[in-house]
């Protein structure tokens, strides 16, 4: 084929399985080069971006994540992912489906249509990867999980609990969405861990918390073990906050805390995760204009490929913990 036209897969490549090397530093960057697409026939997984960030405490700027994530795929996305013995993207179809809008105008209309937004997409029989965007988005995402899945096991991992009380309701806050999934039954405390905490809040409304000084007196692969022993085979949300990573290795995000995982620790307690039943996943709180060379984003995209790599292991090779 003439190579002219051989490269911008994310609009020309012709199958949605398999992976080709293209320029790291040219084309439409698609999320690893899947391509861009609206049509989800025969498709298994979707990867979509959510750029809202109206509902951040501290600094915002993760509206730019799923733009920034995008970007830092395509520098890996030229070979298998490592040290899968796998390539995810002969399994499963995948497209980047590009990503949810809403009026930045009217705030308040947001959850719902990201909630519209992400139900389209699993009524069309296709799972999904969010990227945010700030960790509001989780709680409409979640919703349109539980409608279709039942009440979910959460896997969160974050610096903080984002169980804050919110008792009318009202709030667009991403410091409070599980404590409204756990009350709505949109997840089942009991089946759900918390990784990487290091923040205060004494009231853990029956989560299992592995806060981060216990992740870092256990190897990822005990850390692991519990959280599989945790969820068993439930079917599970995945939600990562980049800020479970310490600042070191994730300085673009709004609410940093010191003292979090390694990107390595982080990377291999997912990877310890093999055959649990993943069914929704999102990788939230990328800030590009707090980040320096890229590193958080490049984070943000390696763990979405981990996430890509469970999913796969799961509901194409069938394993099981
Ligand atoms: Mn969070
Ligand atoms: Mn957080």
């Amino acid at each position: 084929m003439d190579q002219a036209f051989d490269n911008d897969q994310a609009i020309t490549r012709a199958s949605l399985y398999g992976t080709a090397a293209e320029p790291t530093y040219a084309g439409i960057t698609s999320f690893m080069r899947r391509r861009y697409s609206r049509d989800l026939t025969g498709v298994d997984l979707a990867i979509s971006g959510v750029p809202f960030d109206t509902a951040t405490t501290n600094r915002p700027g993760s509206r730019f994540g799923p733009r920034a994530i995008r970007a830092a795929s395509i520098q890996s996305a030229w070979a298998r992912h490592f040290p899968w013995e796998f390539d995810p993207f002969d399994l499963l179809a995948c497209v980047d489906y590009g990503d949810c809008y809403f009026d930045h105008g009217t705030p308040q209309d947001s959850p719902a249509l990201i909630e519209a937004h992400a139900t389209r997409i699993l009524e069309a029989g296709s799972a999904l990867l969010t990227l945010g965007g700030d960790h509001f988005i989780s709680y409409p995402l979640l919703k349109a999980h539980a409608r279709k899945h039942g009440t979910l096991a959460l896997i969160h991992f974050d610096a903080h609990s984002d169980t804050w009380p919110d008792e009318e309701g009202k709030r667009i806050d991403h410091g409070t969405m599980f404590y409204h999934a756990a009350r709505e039954g949109l997840v089942d405390p009991a089946r759900s861990v918390q990784v990487g905490l290091r923040t205060t809040n004494d009231d853990v409304m029956g989560f299992q918390v592995l806060d981060a000084r216990e992740v870092h007196r256990s190897t990822p692969e005990q850390i692991a073990e519990r959280i599989r022993a945790r969820v068993g085979e439930h079917p599970v949300y995945l939600t990562f906050d980049i800020d479970c990573l310490d600042p070191a290795f994730a300085p673009g995000t709004g609410t940093p805390v010191c003292g979090g995982l390694s990107s390595h620790q982080a990377l291999e307690i997912l990877r310890g995760l093999r055959g649990i039943n993943l069914v929704g996943m999102d990788v939230v709180e990328v800030a590009p204009p707090y980040d320096n060379a890229e590193v958080t984003a490049l984070a943000g995209a390696t763990l979405a490929m981990e996430m890509i790599c469970l999913y796969a292991a799961r509901h194409k090779l069938g394993e099981r913990t």
